[in-house]
């Protein structure tokens, strides 16, 4: 089988970027919103009941309106991170967000709508056939617009939105474009990296001293724009409290916690396992400065790849990546395997390593044609068949989503970031089961590290940063001297001030700080990934896993977090065990890359 490496569009959008499809759809969308809005300002509820038809009509209306938005976004966006320098996609992203923010008043209009609809009509109409699927959202709706202002002022708040949080958010990509690093490799050669090339070679550099030298260099580039970011960071976050607190909200893990469905005792819950479980991981750490001749890692050191005499690293074209993640796939459910040889003969997937393409990886789904797309790059690492199954994780819950209502299509980050997780962990173990020598072993161990490594010590450093600046920015405005040591005591605090080197502007460095729709984008991936250790663990022992994953998948936008583990594993998430399952799967990781590596720091121990 020869599966294409670049993907296929026109069956979002026939003819590229200027697709006159994709020009009659932003018309559509534009008149469906106004129309909509005007079926929702004539709406009265109590003409309307028993049958409520004039609500049926303006609910699929608008979900109809917003899933004719994801798949123009999702085109657009596609092509922009394929091609960055496209000059045509800017206009057209500017354009589809003016969009969002008109679709968005519609919903905001109907959230205090609904307020205004009286308890027991409300539960007559969630009962009606048609909308009861939908119900869990339209209750979430009503509960939203308790807490709205009046229409001119969040349709103000909106339009402001565009020049404020948002503008901030993508002021920081253009700042990041400007940064570059200069550094001399350690043959004496000078080289200047962009920051994306920079931080890929920073912590995945298989030289330990090309990853030391570049430090510094790396925190001296964004040293000299600290200012800038400390502004840009500042006023995000500005915008976003002010807009807190006109709403009357002074807690600002309310959003980020109700944007996840997710109660702050299950947050709490995970925090404490971390911090609870997070020395099996320093001693791991620690033996990884001992293969590499230190007695402690530095920052450089927590991501890096092993070279291990004797490991030759096993390269992948992408038929067999896709083969490999098919079949193993395939032990764990025929149909997740099924969904991934549909993405990749029908060309979702841009996969080809060439210049001008941006960044990273991510799965858009595309609801209209109930497809998906992956974008990222293939080299042929383990790694990246690694990321490959992640995505494909992300396209299969999609994609058991793709007959209900959009709205139940509408997951939080938290459970996506499970079905991807549970993809990638698949084929990670796979991976390590096929090392063909200890050695290879141990680099493959190493790599599948890297993700609770990631979870327990860098994004859990992540989220004590964010509050503790949170806290300081209602106050005043943070500086970069006040940002960078905030950032370096939850580093040291993190990870248990066993490193030898900080990355103190990682605030600066790091994106996930500057998204403007969702705050606090780091503890979802904590719970998507011991989330889906857990089910792995069940996965494993139970006989239909299959059908009960699925069924937990197409809950995903129709339950609360905890509800969700509740029915479908009849777990509480508010209490440690659960996640403690998964943790064990960690320890068996590391106990196993302590025994093989065992050998090669006491060489003179009789085995
Ligand atoms: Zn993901």
């Amino acid at each position: 089988m020869t599966y294409s490496l670049t993907w296929d569009l026109d069956t979002l959008f026939p003819g590229g970027i200027h697709s006159p499809a994709l020009q009659a759809k932003i018309t559509w969308i534009k008149t469906t919103t106004a129309t909509t809005g005007d079926l929702l300002d004539r709406w009265d509820v109590t003409s309307d009941a028993p049958a409520f038809q004039q609500f049926k009509k303006l609910i699929t209306q608008l979900q109809k309106v917003a899933a004719g938005l994801d798949q123009a976004s999702l085109f657009v966006t596609a092509i922009g991170s394929a091609d960055i320098a496209n000059p045509a996609v800017a206009p057209l992203t500017n354009q589809l967000q003016t969009l969002d923010t008109q679709l968005q008043a519609v919903s905001d209009k109907l959230k205090k709508v609904l307020v205004q609809v009286p308890d027991d009509q409300f539960t007559q109409l969630c009962a009606q056939p048609q909308l009861k699927p939908i119900a869990f959202t339209l209750t979430e709706m009503r509960d939203a617009g308790k807490e709205l202002l009046d229409d001119k002022t969040e349709a103000l708040i909106g339009q402001l939105n565009l020049d404020g949080k948002a503008a901030w958010s993508a002021h920081y990509d253009s700042l990041v474009a400007t940064v570059n690093v200069p550094f001399h490799r350690p043959d004496g050669t000078p080289v200047t990296l962009s920051a994306g090339q920079a931080d890929n070679t920073l912590l995945g550099h298989a030289d330990a001293q090309y990853r030391a030298d570049l430090l510094p260099a790396w925190e001296q580039a964004w040293t000299d724009k600290e200012q800038l970011f400390a502004d840009t960071l500042n006023h995000l976050a500005g915008f976003r409290l002010t807009e807190y607190r006109a709403h009357g909200v002074r807690d600002f893990m309310r959003a980020p916690l109700k944007d996840n469905r997710m109660s702050a005792a299950t947050l709490k819950s995970i925090w404490r396992v971390v911090a609870d479980n997070k020395q099996v991981l320093l001693n791991y750490l620690d033996r990884k400065a001992a293969l590499l001749g230190k007695r402690h890692a530095g920052w450089q050191d927590v991501e890096a790849p092993l070279t291990i005499p004797g490991a030759k690293q096993r390269q992948f074209s992408f038929d067999q990546a896709a083969a490999f993640i098919i079949q193993h796939y395939g032990e764990f459910s025929p149909k997740m395997a099924a969904l991934a040889k549909k993405a990749f003969t029908n060309r979702w997937i841009e996969a080809e390593d060439r210049p001008g393409k941006a960044p990273g990886g991510w799965m858009e789904s595309a609801p209209e044609t109930n497809e998906s797309r992956i974008f990222m790059t293939f080299t042929g690492s383990p790694n990246d068949v690694a990321t490959l199954a992640h995505e494909l994780g992300h396209a299969f819950h999609s994609s058991v989503l793709a007959d209900l209502p959009y709205f139940r299509q509408n997951y939080a980050m938290n459970v996506a970031e499970t079905a991807s997780t549970f993809g990638e962990l698949i084929v990670a173990d796979a991976n390590v089961r096929a090392a063909t020598s200890p050695a290879e072993k141990i680099t493959l161990l190493n790599a599948k590290l890297t993700n609770p490594v990631a979870m327990f010590l860098n994004i859990r450093a992540r989220f004590l940063f964010e509050p503790r600046f949170y806290q300081l920015r209602q106050q005043k405005l943070v500086t970069p001297a006040e940002l960078n040591e905030l950032m370096l005591n939850a580093q040291k605090e993190a990870f248990g001030h066993d490193l030898s080197t900080y990355s103190p502007h990682l605030w600066a460095s790091k994106l996930h700080f500057y998204i403007d729709d969702l705050s606090f984008y780091n503890f979802p991936y904590v719970f998507g990934y011991l989330f889906s250790l857990g089910i792995y663990a069940r996965a494993q022992q139970s006989d239909n896993f299959e059908d009960q994953y699925i069924a937990l998948l197409r809950d995903t936008a129709n339950l609360s977090t905890e509800d969700l583990a509740q029915k479908h594993l009849g777990v509480d998430l508010t209490q440690p065990d659960f996640w403690l399952a998964g943790v064990d799967l960690i320890k068996k990781d590391v106990a196993e890359f302590m025994r093989l590596t065992d050998p090669l720091v006491h060489p003179t121990t009789p085995a």
